[in-house]
Order: structure tokens, then sequence, then C-alpha cells
């Protein structure tokens, strides 16, 4: 389970310059949004064999001049609840603000990690500029300079080192781990609460726990399954609740923490843009997903609402088709058990192994029945097919020319391959591979 690292601080002491420092090329998960200043704000690094995400809260939300310290309160709430250490950025030129002392009284209560790094100490001769920050009562200031590089070492041996002590919020193998999205409203409360009330909750007590946002596990028909909490789920954070871009980072978070996302929508509503945007990521991040239409009791409906509503479902997240889609009510408990099956059927699904034997068997029934597509007297052959993955279900196919293996055939091959084995809730990845 990787670990989250969030950098808070003043605008302009070189947050965003130390983020991309440690992202480099790496992908970001968050692509841009219209609006937003900077668009990548989460991404993975790695330091001394440790894997974990970093946030740059200053590219949350654009500054405007007259709230920065409600928005930098904001950004240091989000940080000490969704983050394992924090890293608190100040300006070793500009030297010791009050803002930086209220963020810095903030940080101290919350008994979160904290990594004091001071930026912008470009020379060995500005180090004693690092002193002043002593009096935020914090850990050792570390001298760093996110332009030249130097002292971020320091830096992330000093969030390492917590990483290591602390433990992060591990969740034991052998559960399920289940993030139940979807946009604000949906229900998604209502429903880990009624979860919880029903099912027999296992308590964890897991040592040296920083998160402050509690994984609740239950054991549903003998087997564990543990509720990712996106923190605030439960609790919700007035701070910065109805900032839009919080919660879709920690959305981002539950998804890849999870192995089956619930894609809750509203029955009562239609199925909007929002809806497809975070189902767009549970899809991408290559996780089980089951759609879940709540809030089914208060819909007026005939023999058609349903069908009715999976045609728009069917048409507005067109690239879930291979998801299963339940009507459930979190309020009266209506076919929450039968989400709950579903959860495990889709986990079943979704870790399924599938001998080379078999995959290759049903190659050649597909290709008998429809040929492979050919191009100026040039035909499409496919050698063979092996999974080399799970977890999504990973499939390498080998075939003589990638440009000849049209998105069109792969499909008809992915729907063959679902016709053939049961892969009801999975998206499945193919790896092609071009063989001489
Ligand atoms: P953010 O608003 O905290 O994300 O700050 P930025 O990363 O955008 O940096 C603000 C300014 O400080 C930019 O002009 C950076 O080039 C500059 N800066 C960042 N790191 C350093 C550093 O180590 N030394 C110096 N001298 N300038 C820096
Ligand atoms: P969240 O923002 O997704 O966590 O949504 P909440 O769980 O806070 O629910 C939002 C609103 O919808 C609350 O007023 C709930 O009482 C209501 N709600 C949630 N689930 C249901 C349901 O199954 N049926 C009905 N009628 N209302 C629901």
């Amino acid at each position: 389970m990787k670990p989250t690292v969030a950098i808070v601080g003043r605008p302009n002491v070189g947050k965003s310059t130390l983020f991309n420092r440690l992202i480099g090329e790496r992908r970001a998960i968050v692509d841009d949004t219209p609006g937003i200043t900077r668009d990548r704000i989460i991404g993975e690094t790695e330091w001394r064999g440790i894997t974990f995400n970093v946030i740059d809260t200053g590219g949350i939300e654009p500054y405007s001049e007259d709230i920065i310290l409600k928005q930098m309160r904001r950004q240091a709430q989000f940080a000490i609840d969704m983050s394992d250490v924090i890293i608190f950025m100040v300006d070793g030129k500009t030297g010791l603000t009050d803002a930086d002392r209220e963020v810095a009284n903030m940080l101290r209560t919350s008994k979160k990690p904290i990594v004091l790094a001071v930026n912008k100490i470009d020379n060995i001769s500005q180090q004693a500029m690092i002193y002043e920050f002593y009096e935020l009562g914090l850990s050792d200031p570390i001298a760093m300079s996110a332009e030249h590089g130097t002292g971020v070492g320091d830096v992330l041996d000093a969030v390492v080192n917590y990483l290591n002590k602390e433990g992060i919020n591990e969740i034991e193998e052998g559960t399920i781990k289940v993030a139940i999205i979807g946009k604000p409203n949906t229900g998604k409360s209502s429903l880990v609460n009624y979860i919880l009330g029903e099912e027999r909750v296992i308590v964890s007590d897991i040592p040296g726990t920083t998160r402050d946002a509690i994984d609740s596990t239950f054991e549903f028909e003998g087997i564990p399954i543990t509720l990712i909490d996106t923190a605030g789920l439960r609790r919700k954070s007035k701070i910065y609740d109805n900032v839009e871009r919080y919660s879709m980072l920690r959305t981002l978070q539950a998804i890849e923490r999870s192995d089956i996302c619930i894609i809750l929508l509203d029955g009562t509503e239609n199925v909007s843009e929002q809806d497809a945007k975070v189902a767009g990521y549970a899809y991408e991040a290559g996780k089980g997903c089951i759609v879940a239409v709540n809030k089914w009791d208060a819909v007026e409906k005939d023999e058609k609402t349903a069908d009715e509503y999976k045609k728009q479902i069917e048409e507005k997240l067109s690239f879930l088709k291979f998801a299963p889609v339940l009507f459930i009510s979190a309020k009266t408990g209506f076919r929450v058990k039968k989400l709950l099956e579903t959860v495990l059927y889709v986990y079943g699904n979704y870790t399924r192994r599938i001998t080379t034997g078999q995959l290759n068997d049903v190659l050649a029934e597909a290709t008998t029945i429809y040929q492979p597509p050919s191009d100026k007297g040039k035909q499409l052959k496919i050698y063979y097919m092996t999974q080399v993955g799970e977890k999504p279900p990973k499939i390498a196919i080998f075939v003589n020319s990638k440009d000849l293996f049209h998105f069109s055939y792969q499909r008809y091959i992915e729907n063959y391959l679902r016709k053939t084995f049961d892969f009801t809730g999975v998206p499945i990845i193919f790896l092609i591979r071009e063989k001489g």
C-alpha cells in the first residue's frame, strides 16, 4: 500500500519546484482540468526503495490574493487528513512570516510527522538562515534548494525515516479492498454506514497508524472486505469539502488503494458528466468496477424504469460495458447484500488466471470464425496469447504487426474472451507485442 506525502506552505516558497523534481517524467495521476493553474498535483516517486505518492497542495486551488490564509488552512487540513507525512516548506530567503506560524500551529496539533524544509538555501553561506525556523517548534529545519537539488535528499531521508518508523495505514493482505466513489451526495457515507451497521466489523488495531482515516474491515460470508475510507466519507470536513478539487483528489487516492470500485450514482438524477469522470478514473486505474444506482427507494418507477436507467448508463458510461449494474438503497438497505455478493463475485473475476493453453484454444476458435484483417496483401497473424498479470488480468498478445491489429479486431478478441471466461466487472488489459 502506497503512503502519501503532502507538500504544504505559503505560495511561492517552491512547492511545485520540489514536486516537479520529485515526480520528474513520471505520469501524474491527475490529468488537467480547465481553470486550474497546475495540472499535476499528485504523482508517484521513490526514495531508498520506498514508493509513495506526493501531493502538491499548492496546485489544488489557484491562489487568490485576499484569501491566501484561508486557502492555506484548507490545504494544511487536507494534508493532515490525507497524508502520512507532511513536508512543510518555508522560504529561507524571505524568512519566517506570520502565515508560516499560523500553518505551523495547525500542523503541530495534528500529531502528523512534519518535515520542515527551508527552501531557497542555494549555497552553504546561506545555511545560517535556517535557524530562525526553530521558533516554529516543529522538527529540526532542513536546508534545501528545490531549484538546485541540494538538500532534497536530506528532506527525503527524513520523510522515509518517518514512513519506516510509523508504519503506514497498512491494510492486511487477504482482504478485498473496496472504494465507494461518486460525486457528492450520491449516498456514499450512507452506504458505508449502512454496511458497517449490518455486517460484523472486524476491529483491527494496527499500531502506529498515522492516517486519521481508518479503513473499516468487516466479514461478509466469511470473507474480509475492507472499505477504504477517503477521510471525511464518514467524518466530513467543513474546511475543504465544498472545493471540488479536494474531493477529486480524495477519490483518486481511494481508487489507487482499492481492488474494486463501487461507482455510486444517484438514481433520482440523470447520469452526468461528473459521474462519467469519476467512473473514468476507476476504469483507467484498471480496477474492478460495479455500478450501483442508489436512492432507488425514492424513484417513482414502473417495470421500464430500471431498463431505461441502464440505457443511460450504457450511453454515458460506455467504457464500463463489462460492469454489473445494481439498483440499491443505502437508506432502506434494499439490495445492499446483493451488492456485497457482487463484490465477491467481481473479485473472483479480477484475480482469475487463465492458462496459456486455454487462451490459445479460444484464440484458435475466434480466428477461425472471423479471420484476422489484412491490409495491402498482408494479413494479421496472432501467434499466441498468455496471461502475464492479474488484478486486473493482463494478457500479452504476440502478433506479426501491431498496425494490422485494429481496435475493432482487438474488441472482437476481447469480447470472445469475455464470452468464454467470466470477466464481469473487470477490465482486461491487452499488451500487444510484435514478433518477427
Ligand atoms: P510554490 O508556489 O510554493 O509552488 O512555488 P514555486 O515552485 O512556483 O516557486 C516559486 C518561485 O521560487 C519560482 O520563481 C521558483 O523558480 C523559485 N524557487 C523555487 N525553488 C527555489 C530555490 O531553491 N532557490 C531559489 N533561489 N528560488 C527557488
Ligand atoms: P455522500 O455525499 O455521497 O456521502 O452522500 P450522503 O451519504 O451524505 O447522502 C446524501 C443525501 O442523500 C443524504 O441526505 C442522504 O440521507 C440521502 N440518501 C443517501 N442514500 C439514500 C437512499 O438510498 N435513499 C434516499 N431516499 N436517500 C438517500
